[in-house]
């Protein structure tokens, strides 16, 4: 492989390969070597990615460079299985695309009002990620207006056939130009994602990235075999042997991601939930804490599994294996990102179980036995004791956000300074949303911060501020 390949070569803008140095992407991943190029000469491509091989950057690079910010017009649409995954595609291209002054970038999601998101469209941008049924709905209600769209990604194509929208992304690209081009990028290539290739973008190039050294190499895979103890205990010998700053718990029930979430929490863990039955608003809210380092534990199904975007976990651990062999490495992918190490681990009745074998098989690695017997002695009751300790970091809302031309610096200047007093090493993660923004503050200066921002201004105007997930 190409390793000395500079994103210089790759034949990008100076304007974005001034935006890669500066966010410290130091060389291009194997997908981005590939599909960069392949995208600038305007070839269709479908692209065989994991989450955490910088398959985002690798479209959402090229798309940028063939934006004309001037035409105030719909030049590339993203279409994605999930909201998270539109947050965070909407994160990265908002974040690569910052020379571009005066871009917009719009995201169009489901279980969100549709008017302020057709006003969005009236006022005109450039590049609209959105999930399918409400893309579709605006296309066929005539607010997207698709004539212009130069560039089409199907984010995750596999993800988006498991969940039934096949019918959905053909009505969709049914409304695109002709001589469009066409991405699609996918983790597996079942024979649904091969026919919907060939039907929507002929003479596709194909891209295909060995997983085995780049995606699965960082990841340490390790089981635990509880045997005839209680599965919470196991549990927590996982968290305890990790003593992680971030882990990511799956389940394959709702009830039991609420058992164990209630279990953990009344032993006094930083701890919340993240399933199917969470509003959109608090769904956002959850991540935003786990994100920030408000929440240490999170308890998820696999509705989270994939377009959950955190970055810095250090443990992921499946409570309940997997269905799916494919979802094992979903999961699993949530970890060891961009370059870090980090720690997956299954818990299993013993090491014979027989889906592990069979998830062995599939991955073509081995998963080593995690030796717990240092805390075996240890009740449930000591182990929760021990996990116990509170988040560094504590979560406040803000009612202003990217609409109100609310910024970060604006955030942190009304925080620190001579305006707010605090200290910045107490200011955590800020991240601006929409409508609203989060950010982390440390425990001990939480009060102070809440405070602070009720009586004073960002960008001049007042804005509410709530301590929130108490
Ligand atoms: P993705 O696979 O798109 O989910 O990206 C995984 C993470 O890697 C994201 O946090 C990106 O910001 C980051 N990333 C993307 N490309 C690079 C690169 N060339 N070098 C370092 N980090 C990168």
């Amino acid at each position: 492989m190409a390793v000395q390949t500079s994103f210089e070569e790759l034949q990008l803008s100076p304007a974005l390969t001034a935006v890669v140095q500066d966010l410290g992407y130091t060389q291009p991943t194997p997908i981005q070597i590939e599909a960069i190029p392949a995208l600038l000469a305007g070839r269709n491509i479908i692209g065989q990615s994991q989450t955490g091989s910088g398959k985002t950057a690798a479209f959402a690079l090229p798309v940028l460079q063939g934006i004309e910010v001037e035409r105030c017009e719909l030049q590339a649409l993203v279409i994605c299985p999930t909201r998270e995954l539109t947050a965070q595609v909407g994160r990265e291209m908002r974040k690569l695309g910052r020379k571009h002054r005066g871009l917009q970038v719009l995201e169009l999601v489901g279980g969100q009002l549709s008017r302020p998101q057709r006003d969005s469209l009236e006022r005109g941008a450039h590049i609209a990620i959105g999930t399918p049924g409400r893309l579709l709905d605006l296309l066929e209600r005539g607010f997207m207006k698709p004539e212009s769209i130069k560039t089409v990604v199907l984010d995750e194509a596999d993800r988006m056939l498991d969940m039934g929208f096949d019918d959905d992304v053909h009505k969709i690209i049914s409304y695109l130009p002709e001589n469009r081009q066409t991405a699609l990028f996918s983790a597996t290539f079942p024979r649904g994602i091969e026919a919907m290739s060939r039907e929507i973008q002929p003479d596709a190039q194909r891209i295909t990235i060995e997983t085995s050294d780049k995606d699965l190499a960082d990841i340490r895979e390790l089981k635990l075999c509880y045997g005839s103890d209680d599965k919470i205990l196991a549990l927590c010998w996982a968290l305890q042997s990790q003593s992680p700053e971030s882990a990511l718990v799956f389940c394959n029930q709702k009830t039991t991601v609420r058992e164990i979430t209630e279990e953990l929490s009344r032993g006094g863990i930083s701890v919340d939930r993240f399933d199917g039955d969470l509003e959109q608003f608090n769904r956002d809210q959850v991540l935003a804490r786990f994100r920030n380092h408000s929440v240490r534990v999170l308890i998820a199904t696999d509705v989270a599994g994939r377009g959950l975007d955190v970055e810095g976990l250090d443990l992921v651990i499946n409570y309940d294996l997997p269905e799916q062999a494919e979802t094992y490495i979903h999961r699993i992918g949530r970890t060891g990102r961009a370059g870090a190490t980090g720690v997956a681990i299954s818990i299993v009745r013993d090491e014979t179980d027989k889906d592990l074998q069979d998830i062995e098989k599939f991955t073509g690695q081995t998963i080593a036995i995690l030796d717990h017997s240092a805390s075996k002695s240890s009740t449930l009751a000591d182990l929760l004791k021990q996990l116990a300790e509170g988040p560094k970091m504590e979560t406040i809302l803000i009612s202003g956000g990217r609409k109100d031309k609310v910024r970060k610096g604006d955030i942190l200047g009304a925080l620190t300074g001579d305006a707010g007093g605090l200290d910045g090493k107490d200011i955590g993660k800020i991240e601006i949303q929409e409508k609203l923004s989060y950010v982390a503050v440390s425990r001990a200066a939480i009060s102070d911060a809440v405070s602070c921002l009720n009586v004073g201004r960002i960008k001049g105007k007042r804005f509410r501020a709530t301590h929130v997930g108490r």
